[in-house]
């Protein structure tokens, strides 16, 4: 009975910091009570546990429509890629370079290293340089949901850091560079959707600079959200790859003009660290907030039980819970643990809506529910609560969007001067500056104030006639935000 009583009281502990005191055990204390992912006893790795990965489907699902709208298939390509792939493309293989986990030379494989997949251009296009001939074969657009392994770190953050992830990656062939440029551009403004209208986490979209752009890119569209500590957190790119790998590949195609042509090709993912950038968005300090659109569970009932009449509140729960169907309550009507204490799991682990029913609600034809994120309670007639928890869910999904742009806002700020630059990156905002767009000189940016970046040049707005570089005082190229990053 020792044993028992020592669970149920590991598990009635809720988050023990605060969010504004101490966001990375705040945010990890969330996860891991939330029971979305793990430490895995592999160094270096996470598991994702049914409650996490179920948002990852929800993500998969929601994504899986949209790419059929745009006509991209899904397929699958192996997670071992010869090294001779990989210095086909110079910059590419330089810049994975470090981060590259490799098998050494087995004798079946002519001994050639094989390394497990950073990302896949060289592996697909490959195949892309068998599977292209004509003009007629494109535009081809493919995308598959794998795993990637970089081995740099060993230090995990759960779904933000770890030497293996989920993703989507998307690499797409055109005979033209305005096609690419096109669908590049309709990648990144799908992702900022998905954040939005599904996780409820705002986006900037702009362009990488030079230093940041994706090695081998001609150019790097990116999705950057702001974190409440004040760093950035990019969560999705989309790469005009130019046609610097179908060179290196082989990939061409006889056009209309019967002449053979080099393809333009882009490549665009986004991995699992949404979901990190999710729960750090909205959840509080009694544990995770969810928007409705990802919670698997949308309501979570409970029976205020008494000895008398517990029969008839059991019965009046059990019809509440036909009637809330679609949103897969959970009715909750274990005696085990006092109501109080089943408030508490469900807060910490995010069901939008509580749902109470007692005596005196039975006897009122109502009952009690409360939202997760605002902690607000209402009486619903008991004739009213399917159209009144759905449209409470709908209105949730948009106050989370409309507080997190609201921060967002806040965060925002611009600076032409170093003083000024320096004191917005220490009040962890997010600055828009005039850049000169040399490395060296982000470089040394980066460096001076322990780790700020260039995040993103908008893809409107960013012109900076006339202005000087915010560091170096070199005429600028364009404005860019500013900001420490995860
Ligand atoms: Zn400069």
């Amino acid at each position: 009975m020792a044993a028992r009583k020592d669970l149920v009281k590991e598990e009635t502990t809720g988050i023990t910091v605060k969010k504004a005191d101490d966001m990375p055990e705040w945010y990890s204390q969330v996860v891991l009570k939330a029971k979305l992912a793990e430490h895995s006893r592999i160094k270096g790795c996470m598991v994702i546990r049914p409650k996490g990965y179920a948002i990852w489907q929800t993500v998969m699902d929601y994504f899986n429509e949209r790419l059929k709208m745009i006509g991209v298939e899904n397929a699958y390509f192996p997670m071992f890629i010869p090294e001779s792939f990989f210095e086909k493309e110079k910059e590419h293989a330089e810049g994975f370079e470090p981060e590259v986990a490799w098998i050494e030379k087995k004798e079946d494989d002519g001994g050639e290293r094989l390394a497990l997949r950073p990302t896949s251009e060289t592996i697909m296009y490959d195949s892309y340089s068998r599977w292209v001939r004509s003009h007629r074969d494109l535009p081809l657009r493919i995308n598959q949901w794998c795993n990637i392994v970089r081995w740099e770190v060993s230090d995990v953050k759960l779904f933000l850091r770890s030497r293996e992830f989920l993703w989507q990656e998307g690499h797409c062939v055109y005979a033209t560079e305005e096609e690419c440029d096109e669908e590049v551009r309709i990648i990144i403004d799908e992702y900022a959707r998905l954040c939005e209208e599904l996780l409820a986490v705002p986006v900037i979209v702009g362009r990488k600079s030079e230093k940041e752009k994706f090695a081998g890119a001609k150019y790097t569209l990116t999705i950057e959200a702001f974190m409440p500590d004040g760093k950035a957190l990019q969560c999705g790119t989309s790469h005009n790859l130019g046609q610097g790998f179908g060179k290196a590949f082989g990939i061409s195609f006889v056009g209309e003009d019967e002449k053979r042509h080099t393809p333009w090709q882009s490549s665009w993912g986004f991995s699992t660290r949404l979901i990190g950038a999710m729960v750090m968005t909205h959840s509080d300090d009694k544990g995770l907030v969810l928007p409705p659109k990802v919670a698997k569970n949308k309501v979570a009932i409970v029976p205020i039980i008494f000895d008398t009449g517990k029969k008839q509140i059991l019965a009046e729960a059990g019809k509440v819970a036909d009637e809330l169907a679609p949103f897969d309550p959970i009715l909750d009507d274990s005696e085990e643990h006092s109501a109080g204490w089943k408030f508490n799991q469900y807060e910490v682990e995010g069901v939008p809506l509580r749902i109470e029913i007692g005596p005196k609600d039975i006897e009122k034809r109502q009952v009690v529910m409360v939202r997760r994120d605002t902690g607000e309670k209402s009486f619903v007639p008991r004739k009213e609560i399917l159209a009144t928890v759905r449209k409470t869910l709908d209105t949730m999904q948009t106050d989370l969007l409309a507080r997190a742009k609201e921060r967002l806002e806040r965060s925002m700020t611009a600076a032409e001067t170093w003083d000024a630059f320096t004191t917005a990156i220490d009040e962890r905002k997010l600055v828009f500056s005039p850049h000169c767009g040399e490395e060296e000189c982000e470089d040394w940016i980066k460096d001076k104030t322990g780790g700020a970046s260039t995040r993103a040049i908008p893809l409107k707005g960013s012109e900076a006639k006339g202005k000087a570089c915010v560091h170096c005082g070199k005429p600028a190229a364009y404005r860019v935000y500013f900001s420490k990053s995860y």
